[in-house]
């Protein structure tokens, strides 16, 4: 089983409370294909420039991802500059250089063509629909955005809205989504757009996932479903927790033969899983130093953090 994700392969700039890095490879794409890998085969749909080395391609490399679709041009790759405050759920972005990125015309290749599952990273709506629109069969298509192409881009968010299957979104954006400040509700206006199932990031309290009627072939008994974060003494860098849950979250569902409630709960546990190892160190260092041992271990932690018996 593959996925495809499309995203931004970037640079980031990143200052926290614990520290500050520059540059450090980053990208939604890049955060959620390597979550992913500890699952299934990724392939990477992106552009970079010049300033992206075979250093940094070896990243994905080692952990198996293919990257045979990701464009190189003339430029720099896209840059986010950002910081996080004492609120460590909220990054601020300081600057956003598209470079490479505006004028991007994803083309995917022939060799993709047969990826059985999509996931369309945090990139401007139009893309994120060019992309869809290729892959007509796909089995399941994800997507996430953000704020950003929110407020500006409404227009090309509600085309690529129409044919998701799940929407991954952090609750802000979900209410500005929404226009409702009750999540409850917003998560219903958001279904309505078009997306089957809404899995809504609390950051560090974990994650809700919301089913409408459509979510499932045989329909599901309870329209809601949490699932923790571990708690954590010190959250290093924050940056590509989301792209790390839903890495995991649809990495171990690309893994599983038959897509059911039950799997789209546990999916959302290796969500977790994956979210909380990012967040221990800048940029995609945690990733790349990351083992299955330890994945099978926290996901027990997960289970124990949150499993009682009635006495
Ligand atoms: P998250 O997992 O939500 O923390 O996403 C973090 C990643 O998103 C960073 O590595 C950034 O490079 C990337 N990013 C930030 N802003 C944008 C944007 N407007 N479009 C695409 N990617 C972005």
């Amino acid at each position: 089983m593959s996925i495809l994700v499309v995203g931004s392969v970037a640079f980031d700039s990143i200052r926290t409370p614990s520290g500050a890095v520059d540059r450090c490879l980053g990208g939604a794409a890049t955060h959620f294909a390597l979550a992913a890998s500890f699952f299934t085969q990724v392939r990477v749909l992106g552009v970079v420039g010049e300033d992206f080395t075979a250093e940094h391609e070896a990243i994905f490399h080692a952990r198996g991802i293919d990257t045979n679709g990701i464009e190189r041009v003339a430029g720099n790759c896209f840059h986010w500059t950002g910081e996080y405050r004492e609120n460590l759920n909220e990054a601020h972005t300081l600057r956003t250089d598209l470079n490479v990125f505006e004028h991007f015309q994803p083309k995917i290749p022939d060799a993709y063509q047969d990826s059985e599952f999509l996931f369309l990273a945090n990139i401007d709506p139009v893309l994120q629909h060019q992309v869809r629109r290729q892959m007509p069969r796909v089995r399941m298509v994800c997507g996430d955005t953000m704020n950003y192409w929110i407020t500006g881009h409404q227009q090309g968010l509600a085309r690529v809205l129409r044919d998701l299957d799940v929407l991954l979104i952090n609750d802000g954006e979900a209410k500005l989504l929404g226009e409702e400040a009750n999540l409850v509700r917003a998560a219903e206006r958001i279904m309505r757009m078009g997306p089957k199932a809404l899995i809504v990031k609390h950051g560090e309290y974990g994650a809700t996932a919301f089913f409408g009627d459509h979510s499932f072939p045989g329909g599901v008994r309870n329209r809601f479903f949490r699932a923790p974060a571990l708690p954590l003494a010190e959250v290093v860098d924050p940056t590509g927790a989301g792209d790390s849950f839903a890495g995991g979250f649809f990495g171990y569902l690309a893994s599983q033969p038959e897509i059911t409630p039950g799997q789209f709960k546990r999916a959302m546990f290796y969500g977790g899983v994956m979210g909380s190892f990012a967040v221990e160190r800048f940029g995609t260092e945690r990733m790349q130093a990351l083992s299955r041992e330890e994945i099978d271990q926290r996901f027990a932690s997960f289970q124990e953090l949150s499993h009682f018996d009635a006495e």
